[in-house]
Order: C-alpha cells, then structure tokens, then sequence
C-alpha cells in the first residue's frame, strides 16, 4: 500500500474536492432534479402532480423507501425522446467533472422505460450520446451498465437484454437494482449466465439492507466481479476474509446509507472499517438528485463525520480506479494523476 504522509485536517477537504476518482456506483434515473424534471415536463407536455419546482423540490424530503420510489418513478416519466435521456446524462456528467470524477460507469434501468413504451434504442442513444460527448468535452471517460430491476421477473430481464443486445456495443455490462430483500440475487441465475457468456461484465446491489447471504450468493452464483454496497458484508467474518482474498470491490453510498437509515448517523458509518479491514471500498453518490449529494459531497461529509484521514482518501480513490473496468492502460494513468494530486497537496 502507498504510504501517504500525514495531511493537516484543514487541508484535507480540499484535497478531497481535488483529487481525481472514480464513480462506479451511480444510476442516472437518481441524478434527476427537480428543474430538469419540471423543464422536460413542459417541453414534453407530461402532466406531473407538482405545480412547480419548489413544490417538487420538497417532495424530494421523502421518509421511506415507498415515497422514494413514488417520486423516482414519477420523475422518469418525463422522459420521452432521445434528447431528454442526453440531457439527463449530460446534467451529471457536468457535475461529474465539477468533482474531478475522471471515470464514470454509469447505470441505467431500461425498464422503467420500455415499460412505459421508450423505445430500448432511443434510452441507449440519449445516453450513449452524451458520454462520447463527455469524453471530448469534460475529459470525462463514462461508460453505460445496464440494470435489471431485482422486484420483476428473470424473464423480464431475459426479455430485456433481447431488446438491448442490438446495441451492446454502446454497454460495457449489466448490474441488478431496485428492492433487495425478499429478490436474493439466485433469482436472476440464469440471464446473468447468459451476460457472462456474451462477455460483459457483471455487477450486482447485494448486502445494502439485505443479508450477507446475498453477497454471497452474487459472488458464488452470478459471478458477480463487484459488489454495489456490499455494508452488510461485516456481520460474516467469513465474508470479509473472502471479499480481501478476491479484491471483490465495493460500491460504497454514504450518503444513501444515510438517507435510507442504513445507518442512524454518518458516524456510525462502516467505510473506515471496511477501508481498515483491507477490502477494496470506494465512495459513490447512488441517486445523488434525491439522496442529497453528488460524488464530492459525499466525500467531505463522511470524512467529516467518520475523522478519516488523507491515506484513506487516497485508498478510496485509488480502490475507485483499480475496481473500475477501464483498460490497464487508462487506470494506470488515471493513479499516475492521482499521485500527482497527493504530491502536490
Ligand atoms: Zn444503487
């Protein structure tokens, strides 16, 4: 492990701000806020129940998980056309490069929209489009991950990576969202056996509200190559000693966590022990639009709260670019200017 010398703790907000990471754990229908929404409303002429931005805005206080989804899913019905799924990505992709996010893989649930009739081909092409833009106009290398909701059918994913696989040249792997308890990852066995054998890559939510049994069986029976939260993994010493020995990276969401009362308080959060116990965490925002913070805000307030210091930001980010699917070649760059940041703190 790189030794980092010690960093005055005024200056380490800065340094967290500054230095180049990773996202890997991000879903773009979560990066939809309340002006967007109201804008692609109008010029889509989608009746939603607020009569404006700060009605919308409020809502977005929601106390639990159902008046969470109420509110996401309402919000992705504004989305119609090609356009408004590029200037959804686009959005984040600016703030993305705001945070000195330099990689970014990205998901996407193409069935809360076919399902309301969106053609598979106009999601992807909205989104695709505007994360080859990002490359040339932000520097931003964003790559698309494509979600099978976890509360529907394997048939409906089966049915789903039909329709996406005309364009798989535009995603890089699927993942699995949306309610975890009670949809243990076995569910989607098969249809992930079939991802794996088309060579993409696989991920999977496992372990956020859920038991360590289903980080376990993501690992065992999807094959899964990284684990998206993955905070419950520390209740099976076993589990922890199997995700150390693998490197099975975790997507970590503090302020996720927070919101959804993971955990009661930021303090009580397990990322500095995760960090300590030798597994491979990173940071990322989740739904930031709803959960309230982007990539950076999730950095200062969880190393506010938890008093981690500049050698785990730097294992974080460094963990962010090791865990990501970018080529060797771009993660070794991307270390290289991440080096380069902590030399010059
Ligand atoms: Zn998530």
């Amino acid at each position: 492990m790189t030794a980092i010398r010690p960093i005055p703790s005024d200056r380490l907000p800065a340094l967290l701000a500054a230095m180049p990471k990773a996202e890997l754990h991000i879903h773009i229908e979560g990066s939809l806020e309340p002006e967007l929404i109201f804008a692609l409303a109008q010029r889509n002429g989608v009746a939603i129940p607020y009569a404006s931005v700060e009605e919308l805005r409020k809502a977005y206080a929601f106390t639990n998980l159902q008046s969470f989804l109420d509110i996401y899913y309402a919000g992705a019905s504004v989305l119609l056309k090609e356009q408004d799924f590029y200037d959804m990505t686009w959005a984040y992709l600016e703030k993305a490069a705001a945070d000195n996010v330099v990689r970014s893989e990205i998901f996407f649930d193409p069935q809360t929209h076919t399902a309301r009739g969106v053609a598979m081909q106009t999601v992807i092409d909205g989104l695709h489009r505007a994360c080859t833009d990002a490359k040339a106009k932000l520097g931003v290398d964003a790559e698309l991950i494509l979600c099978f909701l976890r509360h529907l059918s394997e048939e409906d994913a089966f049915d789903t990576l039909e329709q996406a696989l005309p364009f798989k040249d535009k995603f890089i792997g699927v993942g699995l969202d949306s309610s975890e308890v009670g949809h243990p990852p076995e569910k989607f066995a098969r249809v992930f056996a079939k991802c794996r054998a088309l060579g993409l890559h696989l991920v999977a939510h496992a372990g956020e509200e859920g038991p360590p049994a289903y980080v376990w069986s993501a690992l065992d029976v999807l094959k899964v190559e990284r684990i998206d939260h993955g905070v419950q993994s520390p209740k099976d010493p076993e589990l922890v000693k199997r995700l150390a020995k693998d490197r099975i990276p975790l997507t970590v969401c503090p302020l996720s966590n927070l919101k959804l009362c993971v955990f009661p308080q930021l303090a009580d959060h397990n990322l500095k022990a995760l960090l300590d116990a030798g597994l491979v965490a990173t940071v990322n925002s989740d739904d930031p639009a709803y959960f309230g913070g982007y990539m950076n805000e999730n950095f200062l307030q969880t190393f506010a709260a938890t008093g981690m210091t500049a050698q785990h930001a730097y294992q974080l980010a460094r963990n962010s670019f090791e865990g990501s699917f970018a080529r060797e070649a771009d993660k070794r760059r991307y270390i290289e200017k991440l080096d380069a940041a902590f030399a010059a703190a």
